[in-house]
Parts: C-alpha cells; sequence; structure tokens
C-alpha cells in the first residue's frame, strides 16, 4: 500500500478519536450540494453455472450530502445488489460508482475496509447482532479497529446506546431483546462510529408497527442531525418518511421522485 494513503488514513484515524456520536451535527449539513454517491449506469450480472441473471441493467442515481432516499420496488427488482455496490460490499459488473468524489473500483481491499468502516453504517433486517453477546459489547464492535481506549470503547458505546434509547439494556445479549430493541442495538452499532452515510436494508421488515414507527423515528433524526439516509423498503408508509423515493423495477430505476408528490 502507498506510504502517503496509510499515513493520510493514520491522521484520519487520529482526527476521528476525538468527537464521535456526542457531535450533534458532522460538518457534512444539507448545505453541502457534492454528492456523496454517484452511480453511473451500473449495471450488475450474476453468473450461475451458464445461467446470468442481471440484476441491475444500468442504474444512474446521484444523492446528495444529507438527503435521505428511500428505495422501493418489488422483491428481486435489484435493491439489495444496489445497496451493495453503495455500500462497496460488491462491485458492479459495468458503470462506475464514485463514493466521495472516490472511484470505489480503484480502491484496494484494504482502502474499502477502511471506508466502509469510516463512513457507512450499515443496518440490515436481520439485525446481524453477533448473539450471545451484550448490546454494549455489539456497539463496541466497530471501534475494535480505531485504536481507542477500552474506556473510550465503551463510552462511545453507551451514549450510541443511550441515543436509541437502550441505555437500560446495555446489558442485555439480543435473545433478551424484543426485535425492535435489537434494531435499535444495531442502529447504534451503525452510528458508533459516526458514519456520515447510513445504509439500511429493509431495518423494518421484521418489526411491528409500534416498533416500525420507533426505528423510523430515529433515522429521520439522523438525517436531521445532517446524515444521509438510504433505506430500502417495499412498504409505501416507511418510505413516505424519506424525502425522495426511487422505485426500481426488474433492475432499472422507473421513478425518482419527492417523497412529497407520492402523498399527495
Ligand atoms: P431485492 O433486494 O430487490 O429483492 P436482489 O438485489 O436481492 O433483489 O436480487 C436481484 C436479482 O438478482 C434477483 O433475481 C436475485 O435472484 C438475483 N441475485 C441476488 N443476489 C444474487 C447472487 N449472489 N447470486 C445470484 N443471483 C443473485
Ligand atoms: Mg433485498
Amino acid at each position: 500500500m502507498p506510504r502517503q494513503s496509510r499515513l493520510s488514513r493514520t491522521a484520519a484515524r487520529a482526527a476521528r478519536s476525538q468527537p464521535l456520536v456526542s457531535r450533534a451535527a458532522p460538518a457534512l449539513g444539507a448545505r453541502d450540494r457534492r454528492p456523496v454517491i454517484a452511480v453511473q449506469d451500473v449495471t450488475k450480472v450474476y453468473r450461475l453455472g451458464t445461467v446470468s441473471v442481471h440484476a441491475l441493467r444500468g442504474v444512474s442515481v446521484r444523492i446528495q450530502r444529507g438527503d435521505f432516499v428511500a428505495i422501493m420496488g418489488s422483491s428481486g427488482s435489484g435493491k439489495s445488489t444496489l445497496m451493495n455496490i453503495l455500500g462497496c460490499l460488491d462491485a458492479p459488473t459495468g458503470g462506475r460508482y464514485l463514493i466521495d468524489g472516490m472511484d470505489a473500483s480503484k480502491l484496494d481491499e484494504d482502502e474499502l475496509s477502511d471506508l466502509r468502516n469510516r463512513k457507512i453504517g450499515f443496518v440490515f433486517q436481520s439485525f446481524n447482532l453477533v448473539a450471545r453477546t451484550k448490546a454494549i459489547a455489539n456497539v463496541e464492535l466497530p471501534l475494535a479497529y480505531a485504536g481507542l481506549s477500552r474506556a473510550e470503547r465503551r463510552r462511545r458505546a453507551e451514549l450510541a446506546l443511550r441515543s436509541v434509547g437502550m441505555a437500560q439494556r446495555v446489558q442485555h445479549v439480543p435473545a433478551e431483546l424484543s426485535g425492535g430493541q435489537q434494531q435499535r442495538v444495531a442502529i447504534a452499532r451503525a452510528i458508533v462510529t459516526n458514519p456520515a452515510l447510513i445504509l439500511a436494508d429493509e431495518p423494518t421488515g421484521n418489526l411491528d408497527s409500534h416498533s416500525t414507527k420507533e426505528v423510523l423515528s430515529i433515522f429521520t433524526r439522523l438525517n436531521d442531525e445532517g446524515r444521509t439516509v438510504v433505506l430500502i423498503t417495499h412498504e409505501p408508509d416507511v418510505a413516505h418518511q424519506a424525502r425522495r423515493v426511487i422505485h426500481l423495477s426488474d433492475g432499472m430505476i422507473d421513478s425518482d421522485l419527492p417523497a412529497a408528490v407520492l402523498q399527495r
């Protein structure tokens, strides 16, 4: 790895070791109009033996810093495939993906995992918490590589859990928590590194309507604080919490509208 990037990475870590969750709005307010996400004519083909599945067939989308975007579409329309590309968990077959102005295809595995760790918070439908591990330890996990003291990791994890209303459950393991509570722990884990971008794939898919409301209000607050939120859902009520709704159909965008227009 080039010396330069190792150094700048160290500098970035040092800069980050100050404020995390406690910092209200990161310096990335909605007024900064640079796109944080620029997807250009992206395709994704999965090859299974002799069969090719065209999961994305030319998707272009720009998402500005501070936006709150819902991605809708029926099952199999390519939502998770697109999300995996946005999160640099998978590479497109064709087209280009720029995250924060950087071409994802030009980054090596190390740089990609560093970028995911520093800039992106992931939330999944199935929570993906580590079983038999207390909430506090689950939330501390992403901080393991940040070069923080044990006490500091604990402090930040507690702050993150408090911010999602889970201060009273820090010692509970996932099996002792309801679905909504587990998802709130998962959100605390996603935000403990203070990421600018939150990617959530059907985060309310396994929740009852009460927990869905709680979780959505957390996403709305994270967005109000200046974070960019991209949320996949197939529930119109959930999508309407966003400012903008992108509809995918058969691997292509078939509409991209302000949520306010759709609610009329
Ligand atoms: P959604 O999240 O909208 O339900 P996906 O992005 O998961 O859709 O899937 C889009 C299409 O790609 C589907 O036809 C699915 O079967 C296929 N697909 C998704 N992941 C893989 C994979 N890892 N290997 C092969 N095909 C896949
Ligand atoms: Mg999916």
